[in-house]
């Protein structure tokens, strides 16, 4: 599809970043660009809205998780042009009142993410959206939140998927990416 390769084409990568051996891929060229920006949220809302996505019972996604912090900045759009909630999953001591919390696998050590408790009402349909998915630990500890609060995750959304990681067999839902990298 001519977008995905639009989109393909905007992004940026940054051999040795954060550390040596690693290669980043950076989506912010697209967010720099309004028309690259409105292709990517277009193409995001299309998908959603396409019928493509089993398993949710109400036909409708009630709530939008974003996560910390790329997330941030595709999640609160979508949500608004879906008519569902945006709920942020933050690292741990974020987020104020009384919070769900869950650990993650890093490169070295662990880490946490929190979700605030009432953020999720039992049986909604939830979809969770970052950047990129490497491993699928950090999206694997936000669907473990989002079931801690008995919501259901339907599906997981990426701009990015490294392949070769398999972070989506970690996963309770399906995974949609537009660019699958190697
Ligand atoms: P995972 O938990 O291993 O799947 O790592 C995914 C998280 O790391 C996401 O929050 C991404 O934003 C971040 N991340 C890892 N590699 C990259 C990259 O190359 N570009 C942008 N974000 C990355």
């Amino acid at each position: 599809m001519a977008d995905v390769e639009y989109l393909r084409s905007k992004l940026t990568a940054h051999p040795d970043f954060p550390k040596k051996g690693i290669v980043f891929l950076d989506i912010f060229p697209i967010l720099r660009d309004p028309i690259a920006f409105e292709t990517l949220i277009t193409h995001l809302l299309h998908h959603l809205t396409s019928q493509t996505i089993p398993n949710i019972p109400s036909k409708k996604i009630d709530v939008v998780v974003g996560l910390d912090a790329r997330g941030f900045l595709l999640g609160p759009i979508l949500a608004l042009r879906l008519g569902a909630s945006f709920v942020p999953v933050r690292k741990q001591g974020k987020l104020p009142g009384t919070c769900e919390s869950a650990t993650y696998e890093k490169e070295y050590g662990t880490d946490s993410f929190e979700m605030q408790s009432d953020a999720i009402k039992p049986g909604q349909s939830v979809i969770v959206v970052d950047d990129l998915i490497a491993t699928g630990g950090s999206a694997k500890a936000a669907g473990e939140l989002i079931a801690k609060l008995g919501g259901k995750t339907v599906e997981y959304l990426f701009i990015i998927e490294l392949m070769f990681l398999k972070g989506g067999s970690k996963l309770d839902a399906p995974v949609y990416s537009i660019v699958q990298s190697d």
